[in-house]
């Protein structure tokens, strides 16, 4: 049903799309219907973009659209939305560990995820422990008979690091380990994972796949038949999406491209003029060819993404005075909306973990992340400068 086409953009706008066309509709109309007639009648006419039965099961035209756009973008076989990223990993965790499973998990993941793995699975009899990204020959030692998975992130947060992806998918496959991948921060435009050989991509879509701020969602993307265990636990755990959130998900989606590679553009200029600035002391930006991470984003990324996190000089209290002083940025949690959003991360994302656990972990009271939008570059320098020499 549908035609292939090779450029991002083209798929982002093109793919999965009903042919023909639903009534005629250049925009998916929403099916905002819990249920489906299915007469014989009704069935023995229709084609799949009709044989839809319950919201709940992520069949309604809205989802499928979806679908086969992020398994054709992602290159998986198959893809589910789902009611937000979290929804996403737990169901795709919950889908691959089953109680006394063990699994590995790299360090600095995204809070609600540390959370999910360290305070709820043990109750579910998994267990789990933490890997340095970064250190593959470290990896070994973590292992146990029971362990069933590896769990990484693309560009963890907020330290925006990008660790030894490749080595962890060739120890994965040497071990007989599944591998899962949070892909949120890169999104389909910067990277792929699974063109990496990773089984499943995870997002949060309620950041740059949908890019406006305004709904929750998530995405699991991989070989079809993950996919189709995914979707049967995902049909019992409930984290379904609802129609109306697909229609504006599909509608942010179309602009991924043309907002992400902004993104890219202005979060560059702006790591190197906090890189430059003498009340900065460091920069997290895997764009920097100072980053740890520089030549390993280059080689796997189009792109280095629009997130990006530094420490000021004057620790805590100049982190605050410097948010205050800003006019742009908004100071929320969340990332990838066309607005920019200013957080600190120890208040926010990983408020969850405690102060010992945040020590070890580098992330500083004072850290101050950035998520890039969409307003003039310059306007966003002009502003960062006078707050900064405030
Ligand atoms: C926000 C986020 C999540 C959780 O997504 P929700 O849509 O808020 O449930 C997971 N991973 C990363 C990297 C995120 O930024």
């Amino acid at each position: 049903m549908t035609v292939e086409f090779k450029g991002l953009e083209t798929q982002l706008i093109h793919a999965g799309e009903p042919r023909p066309r639903i009534q005629g509709a250049v925009s998916i109309p929403i099916f905002q219907s819990a249920t489906f007639e299915c007469s014989d009648e009704v069935e023995s006419k229709q084609d799949s973009y009709y044989k839809v039965k319950y919201i709940r099961l992520n069949n309604t035209p809205n989802h499928q659209v979806l679908h086969e756009k992020l398994a054709i973008l992602e290159k998986g076989e198959d893809a589910r939305v789902t009611s937000s990223g979290m929804a996403a990993i737990s169901t795709a965790l919950l889908t691959v560990l089953s109680s006394g499973d063990h699994l590995l998990a790299q360090r600095g993941l995204y809070g609600g995820t540390y959370d999910l793995i360290t305070k709820d699975f043990p109750s579910f009899g998994i267990s789990c422990d933490f890997i340095d990204g970064g250190d593959p020959d470290s990896w070994e030692r973590k292992l146990k008979s029971n362990t069933r998975a590896i769990y990484a992130e693309s560009v963890t947060n907020p330290l925006m690091q990008v660790g030894e992806l490749q080595a962890l998918v060739e120890f994965a496959k040497a071990k007989g380990l599944l591998t899962l991948i949070d892909n949120t921060f890169p999104s389909p435009v910067n990277f792929r994972p699974i063109e990496l050989g990773f089984d499943l991509s995870l997002h949060s879509g309620t950041k740059y796949l949908n890019g406006h701020s305004d709904i929750v969602a998530g995405a699991v993307i991989g070989r079809g038949e993950l996919i189709e265990r995914i979707d049967h636990r995902l049909a019992h755990l409930g984290g379904t999406l609802d129609p109306h959130a697909c229609f504006l998900l599909h509608r942010g989606m179309k602009t991924l491209a043309l907002r992400v590679k902004y993104q890219n553009q202005s979060a560059l200029q702006i790591a190197g003029f906090l890189e430059e600035h003498p009340s900065v002391a460091r920069v997290n930006y895997p764009g920097l060819k100072s980053n740890a991470a520089y030549q390993r984003a280059c080689r796997w990324f189009d792109g280095f993404g629009g997130m990006l996190s530094f420490e000021l000089k004057e620790g805590l209290l100049g982190a605050k005075r410097f948010i205050r002083e800003l006019r742009l940025p908004v100071e929320a949690p969340s990332l990838g909306g066309v607005e920019t959003l200013i957080t600190r991360p120890a208040t926010t994302s990983h408020s969850g973990m405690d102060a010992a656990e945040r020590q070890k972990s580098n992330i500083s009271d004072g850290l101050v992340r950035l998520s890039v939008g969409l307003e003039t570059s310059e306007d966003l320098l002009d502003d960062l400068e006078q707050a900064l020499n405030a």
